[in-house]
């Protein structure tokens, strides 16, 4: 027998209806009930708490993360049923928190609830489950038949079955009718250790044309360690009229690290091409590559509590950045 926790957190796939809308009230011991069950899988549920994953932060993470660790003690893999608004976030930051892990953590949920009429839950908890069971290493989401690694998954549709991009990578796996199908896993190759800590004094600016140098400054004056800028293509930004490039200096100067992702949503920022990323690289930034915003965000966050949040930051650790 495969013994599988099931971490239930909430999200649409635990959700009822109510008067004020969609809550979610499901327990993990209810939604196993509500899937077919393989007959060489002995599931366990744990509540670890019941939220719409909107209202989920770097507190519920740490919690998540303890409970998945204490899972790996007397399970050998994991299910954590989440709402998907978030779950991107989440699915990264459990890949650094649970880095090195030798166990599979599998995240999935649905966009209907379970039990409603077209409801794509059913299938989706129990290709997860299906998925844990193989007892591949590392953290990934699951929906829609397809496996995403955790620092890859990117929420990119509202209100289709197929709501989840694995972006700058291939699928890690497939699930058909002969099975579940991994094609790349991610690749432990450090000691484990839970690493549960988040700084969440990080900040995220998405440029646009004409940004104002000044919104950095509430940066500064309100403590944030870390700022991450979605900047135009390959990295750019403006230094005329407006001098982006003079404020991040300030802010270094004042120990804020800052990581630059593209806000194209595929392919990498490289700031060696252009000028105008150049002048960005001479304001001591770390070049985010082609992270996704959801790796590079918990990414600081999680860095900025370890030693040498600098040098992890320019690493790759568990496939956020191109291999
Ligand atoms: N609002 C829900 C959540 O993220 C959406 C979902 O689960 O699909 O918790």
């Amino acid at each position: 027998m495969t013994r599988i926790a099931l971490l239930a957190t909430g999200g649409t796939i635990a959700c009822r209806h109510t008067e004020h809308g969609l809550t979610p009230a499901l327990t993990g011991a209810e939604l196993i009930r509500g899937i077919p069950m393989s007959r060489d899988a002995e599931l366990v549920s744990r509540d670890v708490f019941s939220m719409d994953s909107s209202n989920i932060q770097p507190e519920e993470w740490a919690q998540l993360a303890r409970a998945i660790d204490q899972s790996f003690q007397d399970c050998d893999g994991v299910v954590v049923t989440h709402g998907t608004d978030t779950m991107g976030y989440t699915a990264a930051a459990l890949s650094f928190m649970l880095l090195g892990q030798k166990k599979p953590v599998i995240l999935t949920g649905s966009q209907l609830p379970l039990g409603a009429p077209l409801s794509d839950a059913e299938s989706n908890l129990s290709c997860a489950i299906e998925a844990a069971m193989q007892g591949v290493p590392g953290t990934y989401v699951c929906f829609n038949r397809k496996l995403i690694l955790g620092t890859r998954a990117v929420k990119t549709r509202t209100t289709s079955f197929d709501a989840f991009d694995s972006v700058n990578r291939s699928l890690s796996g497939i699930i058909d009718s002969e099975g579940v199908h991994f094609l790349r896993p991610q690749k432990i190759s450090r000691p484990y250790q839970l690493r549960a800590s988040m700084d969440s004094r990080v900040f995220l600016l998405k440029l646009i044309p004409g940004t104002h140098p000044s919104v950095l400054d509430y940066v500064l004056a309100n403590g944030y360690r870390g700022l991450v800028i979605e900047a135009f293509g390959l990295g750019g930004l403006h230094y005329i009229r407006r001098n982006l490039v003079e404020k991040l200096k300030e802010l270094r100067r004042h120990g804020i690290l800052i990581l630059v992702v593209t806000q194209c949503m595929y392919e990498k920022a490289d700031l060696s091409i252009y000028e105008v990323g150049n002048q960005l690289l001479s304001a001591d930034v770390i070049s985010g590559q082609d992270m996704t915003t959801e790796a590079a965000v918990t990414k600081l966050m999680w860095a900025l509590t370890q030693p040498r949040p600098a040098e992890l930051l320019s690493e790759n650790l568990c496939g956020e950045v191109r291999e």
